[in-house]
């Protein structure tokens, strides 16, 4: 999802045309599941010794392996991640292996590692992007959501360090109830560092919390995140583009296209033409889905792409999406109706009140637009 959002026109192209011969063309291996840091809501961390109860980290040979495979299979877009993926012990012999192959490869990482040294060799070989994650835009989000207080200043030194050596970074965060009040600063780096800035308002229920009120989860309320998003929206199209928006979107829930109330398939690039492999090698449609999944290592990469097609061409949406109103404003899927409700034709209430309030906001802008007046706040 991650690398569609922010493919050019000829990439777009790319995978839509591995979409329709089902061609594995994007994918992400995460190569390890331990971090430097340990934010609240992740999903990925484990402990050494949690690791090692679980399995053991596949040898940089191993992956190479893989990656032939893949090569084979007709893999292009890769995205190394973990993790941290800086901390995996054969991180650069496995990078130039991959890179050899052709593979264009982008890495996520929170940016805490990148020193001189890594910057150099990343200006040196080059990847298609690095993903830096920020958790907050202060030394005190950073100790209390991930529990590393030098996160911030470490952060942003490795963004300028890879900026430095011409590498193409891109920066994304997710807003919880621990950071939404630097939303606006976290924004304004776009403006003073050129870097784009992409910030989720959305976040999927952690497991531990799906049972709980929303007021009791560590993400925001359906509410408060419709009032981020069109916030960042704002922010990030300008006012131009962003009344555009606002009245595109407002005539389109107003006067929906006509559509059959039929349950629908998975429309986004998971198992169509995306996959994901875990540090322990399964691979799954993407990185939320914890099923369908297979070994790449016990089947190879082939077989083992044949089956997530095809089980995941088994998974349906529930009828009631595919003529809802709010289509174009809700963010459901395969794996948010799946972790919000426990199946995948649920119909989440979360993203139900996220849309609806989308729209509410939406059609407050366009009222204040039209006469004049501006409601920068969220
Ligand atoms: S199922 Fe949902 S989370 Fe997974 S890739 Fe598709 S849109 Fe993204
Ligand atoms: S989850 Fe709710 S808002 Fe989203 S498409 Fe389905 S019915 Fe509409």
């Amino acid at each position: 999802m991650e690398q569609l959002e922010a493919a050019t026109t000829v990439e777009r192209m790319l995978l839509e045309q591995a979409k329709r011969t089902r061609t594995p063309a994007n994918g992400s291996i995460e190569l390890l599941p331990l971090c430097n840091m340990n934010c609240d809501m992740c999903y990925v961390r484990l402990s050494r010794e949690e690791m090692e109860r679980q399995g053991r980290l596949r040898t940089a040979d191993e992956w190479l392996d893989i990656g032939k495979q893949m090569k084979k299979a007709g893999v292009l877009f890769l995205l190394l991640t973990g993790g941290e993926p800086f901390l995996y012990p054969d991180f650069r012999r496995l990078y130039l292996g991959l890179r050899e192959m052709g593979m264009i490869i982008t890495i996520n990482t929170n940016g805490t590692l990148i020193d001189e040294e890594w910057a150099e060799f990343l200006g040196k070989y080059k990847p298609r992007r690095v993903n830096v994650t920020l958790y907050g835009a202060s030394r005190e989000t950073y100790a209390k959501l991930c529990h590393y207080s030098d996160g911030y200043e470490r952060t942003l030194k490795g963004i300028r360090l890879l900026r430095e050596h011409g590498v193409d970074v891109k920066v994304g965060g997710s807003l919880t109830r621990a950071n939404k009040d630097d939303l606006d600063k976290l924004l304004d780096i776009e403006q003073e560092s050129g870097v784009p800035v992409r910030i989720d308002t959305y976040m999927m229920p952690a497991t531990r919390e799906r049972e709980m009120p929303y007021n009791m989860q560590s993400r925001l309320s359906p509410e408060e995140a419709a009032r981020a998003r069109i916030h960042a929206l704002k922010r990030e199209m300008g006012p131009e583009l962003f009344a555009q928006y606002a009245q595109q979107s407002i005539m389109k829930a107003d006067h929906p296209a006509p559509a059959q109330e039929v349950p629908g398939h998975m429309a986004c690039m998971a198992g169509q033409c995306s996959f994901t492999v875990n540090w322990q090698g399964e691979m799954r449609p993407c990185v939320i889905l914890s099923g369908p999944a297979v070994s790449v290592f016990d089947v190879g990469f082939e077989a083992a792409w044949k089956y997530i097609v095809e089980e995941t061409g088994r998974i349906l949406l529930n009828a009631k999406c595919s003529v809802c109103h709010l289509r174009h404003l809700c963010r459901t899927c395969a794996a948010s109706a799946l972790l919000e409700t426990g199946s995948y034709d649920g119909v989440p209430d979360y993203m139900c009140r996220y849309a609806e309030e989308s729209l509410e906001i939406l059609r407050k802008e366009w009222e204040s637009l039209q006469n004049g007046k501006d409601i920068s706040d969220w």
